[in-house]
C-alpha cells in the first residue's frame, strides 16, 4: 500500500509518499511560498535526480495540483496515477480536546479544525485548506488527520490547568495541549526499544530540539507532562519564541513598545527566543559560530537555551520520580553534541552523566551516558513523517474494502 503524507503550513506544502510494505520513502518534497510570488517546488524521488521547479504564483489548491501532478509525472513522478495512493494522512497542528487519535476526516472532522482557528491562528487555518484541496482532487481515498496534540491528551489536570477563573477553561478552553505530538511519540517508543523494556513500563523525558523546542514526561505510557501550552510559546527558549515569561512583561511591552494583541503576538513569537537575544540568527549553527567567534550575546543566548533545558529535566524528574532515559531529537537534539553536553552537565547528583566523547556525534542513534549513568543519554532521529503514515495506514485500513 502507498500513503501520501501531507503537511501543508500558511505559505507551504510539505509531502512524502511511502510504500508502506516496507516502510521506504518514495518521494519527498516541499512546495514553498505558496500564496505569494514566486513558489518553489524542490521534488526528490527515490533514485531519481532532484527537480526544481519554479511558478509565478499559486494558491493552496493550485500548489496542491501541482503537487499531485509531480508525484504522477511519467519522467520524475514516483507512481502512474493517483490511483496507486491508498490514503492520505494529514498533520493537523491543533484538535483541542476532542481527539486523543487520529482519526478519519469527515465533515465533523473539519468541522472541529475550524472550531480550532481561534487558538491556533497560524497552523488550523493552512491545515484545513490543505485537507480540502487534497479532497478535492482525490475524492475517492480515505483522508486521516493525524493531530500534534492527541498524544498528550492522557495528561491529568493537574498537568493541563492553568491557574486562572475555572471559567476561562469552560467557557474558553484555555487549557495546555502540548505540540511536537507525533515526534514524541516516535522517540518515546524507539526509546523503549532501545531499553529493552515494554513502553509501558518506562519513564521518558523527550527533548525535542528544533526551530520550535518542546519536552514531554512520559511514565508508563501516558504523558505526564509537556512544555508547550495552550499555543506552541510556552516552555523552552525556540528560534524566535521566548518561551515562559512572568505574564505581566506582556502588557508591560504592549504599554511600552504601543503594541496591539497582534504586534505583541507577532513581538513575542517571532522576534524573541534566541534570535532576540543574540541579535545574530534564530538558526543555531549561526548562534554557535557566532559564540565561537566571541559574540557575547550568543553566548548568553546559549546558555540561556541550555538553562531552560536543564530546569525542565529538573521539574520532570521531580515529577516522574527520576526516569529511565533522557532523548533527544530534532534538528539541534540530533545534530548539536556541544548543546547537548552543556544541557548534560552537572547531572550526576541527579544520576545523569554522560560520556564526552560517545557524545560528539550528529544526526545518529546514539546512547552516550558513560557506564555508571543512572539515566541513559539517548539521541534518537524523529521521524514525524513515518508517524503519520502509520497511524494513516491503521485508520485507512478500517476503511478499505
Ligand atoms: P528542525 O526544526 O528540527 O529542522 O531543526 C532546525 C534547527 O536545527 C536549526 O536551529 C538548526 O540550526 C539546527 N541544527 C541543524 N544542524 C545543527 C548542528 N550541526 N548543530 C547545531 N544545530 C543544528
Amino acid at each position: 500500500m502507498k500513503v501520501l503524507v501531507v503537511n501543508t503550513g500558511s505559505s507551504s506544502i510539505k509531502y512524502q509518499v511511502f510504500n508502506m510494505d516496507d516502510e521506504s520513502v518514495l518521494a519527498k518534497g516541499l512546495l514553498d511560498r505558496v500564496g505569494i510570488p514566486g513558489a518553489v517546488l524542490v521534488h526528490e524521488p527515490q533514485g531519481k535526480e532532484k527537480v526544481t521547479i519554479q511558478k509565478d504564483r499559486l494558491d493552496h489548491t493550485a500548489g496542491m495540483k501541482l503537487v499531485l501532478d509531480v508525484l504522477t509525472d511519467s519522467l520524475y513522478g514516483c507512481v502512474r496515477s493517483l490511483d496507486e495512493i491508498d490514503a492520505v494522512g494529514h498533520r493537523v497542528v491543533h484538535g483541542g480536546e476532542q481527539f486523543a487519535d487520529s482519526v478519519v476526516i469527515d465533515d465533523e472532522v473539519k468541522k472541529v479544525v475550524r472550531e480550532c482557528f481561534d487558538i491556533a491562528p497560524l497552523h488550523n487555518p493552512p491545515n484545513l485548506m490543505g485537507i480540502e484541496a487534497c479532497q478535492a482532487l482525490m475524492p475517492g481515498v480515505p483522508h486521516v488527520g493525524v493531530f500534534d496534540t492527541a498524544f498528550h491528551q492522557t495528561m491529568s489536570p493537574e498537568n493541563y490547568m492553568y491557574a486562572l477563573p475555572y471559567d476561562d477553561y469552560e467557557q474558553y478552553k484555555i487549557r495546555r495541549y502540548g505540540f511536537h505530538g507525533t515526534s514524541h511519540y516516535f522517540v518515546a517508543h524507539r526509546a523503549a526499544e532501545m531499553l529493552g523494556k515494554p513502553y509501558e513500563e518506562c519513564k521518558i523525558i523527550t527533548i525535542h530540539l528544533g526551530n520550535g523546542s518542546s519536552m514531554e514526561a512520559i511514565k508508563d505510557g501516558r504523558v505526564v507532562d509537556t512544555s508547550m501550552g495552550f499555543t506552541p510559546l510556552e516552555g523552552l527558549v525556540m528560534g524566535t519564541r521566548c518561551g515562559d515569561l512572568d505574564p505581566a512583561i506582556v502588557y508591560y511591552l504592549m504599554d511600552k513598545r504601543g503594541l496591539d494583541s497582534t504586534q505583541i503576538n507577532n513581538y513575542l513569537n517571532k522576534k524573541a527566543g534566541v534570535l532576540g537575544i543574540s541579535g545574530v540568527s534564530s538558526d543555531m549553527r549561526d548562534i554557535i559560530a557566532a559564540a565561537g567567534d566571541g559574540n557575547p550575546r550568543a553566548q548568553l543566548a546559549l546558555k540561556i537555551f541550555c538553562n531552560r533545558v536543564k530546569a525542565y529535566i529538573g521539574n520532570y524528574l521531580a515529577k516522574l520520580n527520576g526516569c529511565d532515559c533522557l532523548v533527544f531529537t530534532a534538528g539541534i537534539g540530533e545534530n548539536g553534541y556541544d548543546i547537548r553536553e552543556s544541557i548534560c552537565a552537572d547531572m550526576d547528583w541527579l544520576g545523569i552523566k554522560m560520556d564526552v566523547e560517545k557524545n560528539k556525534v550528529r544526526g545518529q542513534k546514539i546512547d552516550f551516558a558513560a557506564p555508571d549513568s543512572r539515566v541513559r543519554l539517548l539521541v534518537i532521529p524523529t521521524d514525524e513523517e513515518l508517524v503519520i503514515a502509520r497511524d494513516t495506514l491503521r485508520l485507512a485500513k478500517g476503511t478499505l474494502t
